[in-house]
């Protein structure tokens, strides 16, 4: 302890009663930060087999089977230590692990969402253009559309045949598979184009995606390539052009989740936003064994666009599924939620240095300073969130700061810089106690958005800690 400095008054003081987040790569042990990488070579997988939400759910019940859950349908003879699921409609999943006290003094949810932003096929997707085959898309969430010319894309989806049978579509994953792209024009004569504004240098009707350029050979007449394409379509997967008539296709990026950075810090992948915070939320739950409150965690669609229809936070799904879990032991799904707490598991914007001018730098999230709670999210004077009550932040910060969990605070930017929501109102609005935890996203809603493998494991450790709380 000789070389040990003595502090100031002031560092002492300063240390007392100041408060200052710490960077994770400074402040945690050697074998945590080894622990948070070896955690997300999991999420790594997680997001390439992943990118839908169709895809989400499915390899969550493949985990969650291999783990022992299984569907509820109401069976009556639930005991502590019991893992259940829901699928609703194969979009959103919720799973649960019984508690040993009483359904009635509450559940702890975890709440994420499985949709990204993307571009959906439309229903008539399929034409041709000087002699080039398209498909036609309408855009989903919110994205600047330039960032989806130029880059490798993929087609994901299910289609529901004239007959009834239904097929997934997958292609542009595997390395033998080919890959698809929406052009952009050449500088050489962008002049016209680089004058308008950003929103409309590529605009949505110009978001129409490249599959194909030789015609079918064996006849004559127009629409060749495209006549060429369903052909194509057809050995692969018996579907016909009225099929996509009934079908989610979905493009999203091609590439692969890749370490960043020299060091290997960061992640960067597509639709972080918001699986870095569902693959917490299921791995947290499956660490999580015999609970006290009965630990829940939601896996939601349709928040990118609001969280509507019936696979959406806004969709009476949960309070059914909530109803039907009270009624087990009798007691009333409004009695449950009443006394229930979500942690609303979303991302948060990162402080990006190159754009430091969106954020207050005491109130922005960093990378590698740990998972970021927030307590409003909203737009102009608050518009449009819950607002955490000062109880329950300081509920949450007490189950954070006794588990040794890394987190910070972060607003959604400037006050009036912009704004955005989460699932979190929708489900405060059940009478639960709701806060937004998630982990800081840069480059958010880009085709490739980067976080930390600190914060990613630091949400994991979070979202445990509140699923085990006494
Ligand atoms: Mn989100
Ligand atoms: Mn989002």
């Amino acid at each position: 302890m000789a070389d040990e400095k003595i502090k100031s008054p002031a560092e002492q003081l300063r240390e007392k009663l100041g408060y200052k987040p710490k960077n994770g790569g400074k402040s945690l042990s050697a074998e945590t930060i080894t622990a948070a990488d070896n955690y997300c070579d999991g999420y790594k997988h997680f997001l390439d087999v992943a990118k839908t939400e169709r895809e989400a759910v499915c390899e969550t019940i493949a985990m969650a089977e291999k783990a022992g859950f299984v569907p509820f349908n109401g069976q009556k003879n639930l005991q502590p230590g019991d893992k259940i699921y829901y699928n609703n409609r194969g979009k959103s999943l919720i799973l649960a692990v019984i508690g040993t006290r009483p359904i009635t003094d509450g559940v702890t949810l975890a709440a994420a969402h499985i949709d990204s932003p993307r571009l959906d096929l439309k229903p008539v997707p399929l034409y041709e253009d000087s002699e080039l085959a398209y498909f036609d898309t309408h855009y989903y969430g919110g994205i600047k559309k330039y960032q989806w010319t130029a880059i490798p894309l993929a087609l994901h989806g299910t289609v529901i045949r004239r007959d009834g049978t239904s097929v997934n579509v997958n292609i542009g994953e595997q390395e033998s598979d080919p890959v698809f792209c929406v052009t952009d024009l050449l500088p050489h004569l962008g002049n016209e184009q680089m004058k308008r504004p950003a929103g409309e240098i590529v605009r949505g009707e110009d978001l129409n995606v490249l599959i194909g350029s030789r015609p079918f050979r064996d006849d004559e007449g127009s629409d060749l390539v495209k006549l060429n394409i369903l052909h194509l379509l057809y050995e692969k997967y018996d579907i016909t052009e009225s099929d996509f008539l009934s079908a989610e296709l979905e493009i999203v990026p091609a590439f692969k989740a890749k370490d960043v950075g020299l060091d290997r810090s960061l992640i960067g992948a597509y639709g972080h936003d918001d699986r870095v915070c569902a693959y917490p939320a299921v791995t947290a739950l499956l660490e999580c064994t015999t609970p006290a409150y009965t630990a829940i965690a939601i896996l939601a669609d349709k928040e990118e666009i609001g969280s509507e229809g019936n696979t959406g936070m806004q969709s009476a799904f949960l309070r059914y599924f909530i109803d039907d879990l009270a009624t087990v032991w009798g007691a009333e799904g409004r009695h449950v939620l009443s006394r229930s707490i979500c942690l609303s598991a979303d991302v948060n914007a990162a402080l990006d240095p190159i754009y430091p001018d969106v954020m207050v730098r005491t109130n922005a999230a960093q990378v590698n300073y740990g998972v970021c709670i927030t307590k409003y999210t909203g737009a102009r004077g608050k518009s449009g969130t819950s607002d955490a009550s000062a109880e329950y932040m300081g509920m949450i910060r007490k189950i954070l700061d006794d588990n040794d969990v890394l987190w910070q605070t972060g607003e959604l930017g400037k006050v009036d810089a912009g704004g955005g929501g989460t699932v979190a109102m929708y489900i405060a609005n059940l009478n639960v106690d709701t806060v937004d935890l998630g982990v800081p996203v840069l480059s958010m809603h880009a085709p490739f958005e980067l976080v930390s493998k600190i914060d990613v494991y630091m949400a994991h450790r979070a979202l445990l800690a509140a699923m085990d709380r006494k």
